[in-house]
């Protein structure tokens, strides 16, 4: 068995002007592919490990055979970020959470713009290659950043929404300005998705 590359959950253009369409384009069948493929070929020196599904994979890396340990924390976590990412985005969204995960929100942050100016600042304070996140953890939420492709799963956390920061994610139509392309992204965020899965944690 191998892990395969989910199709994107909406055309490449759907989410533009906010992500373009050869970004998603490269993103997708270039980047996030060549993660799945990366993962597939370290699995296959441990045909042993072929019945663990990718997030069993990265919840313990520890158990994972130590000649595979970095590629499977890379370009698994690469495979699993991005099937997120591309969920947790989608067209004519954007707006607020409701009902419960605003409460959450609200008592986790104060209040919305509290929450989002918490989150930019993860997004922004990245060195580098990375992600932000908004994770249930516990019975709360915590919003931070991961270098690389690391994974809050791999830290006993259950994650909610992710931002690539990666220069990849942005660089065709933002180059450097990072800022804009964060702040233009609350308008792609699929909300009902972050409330469907901080329901099921
Ligand atoms: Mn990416």
């Amino acid at each position: 068995m191998s892990f395969e590359l989910n199709s994107l959950p909406y055309a490449y253009d759907a989410l533009d002007p906010y992500i373009d369409t050869l970004t998603m384009q490269i993103h997708h069948d270039k980047h996030h592919a060549a993660y799945v493929n990366n993962l597939n070929l370290a699995m296959e020196k441990h045909p042993e490990m072929s019945s663990k599904s990718l997030e069993a994979l990265l919840s313990d890396l520890n158990a994972v055979p130590e000649d595979i340990r970095t590629a499977v924390r890379n370009h698994g976590g690469g495979a699993w970020n991005h099937d997120l990412f591309w969920q947790v985005m989608a067209p004519k969204a954007g707006g607020e959470p409701q009902a419960g995960l605003a409460s959450a929100i609200a008592s986790a942050f104060g209040n919305f713009a509290n929450f989002k100016a918490e989150f930019e600042k993860a997004a922004m304070g990245r060195f580098g290659s990375g992600w932000a996140w908004l994770v249930k953890k516990g019975n709360g939420l915590a919003v931070f950043s991961t270098a690389n492709q690391d994974n809050p799963i791999s830290d006993g956390m259950a994650p909610l929404l992710a931002l690539d920061v990666w220069e990849h994610a942005y660089y065709l139509k933002y180059q450097n300005r990072r800022a804009e392309y964060v702040g233009n992204w609350w308008n792609v965020v699929n909300w009902a998705e972050v409330a469907r899965r901080y329901s099921s944690k």
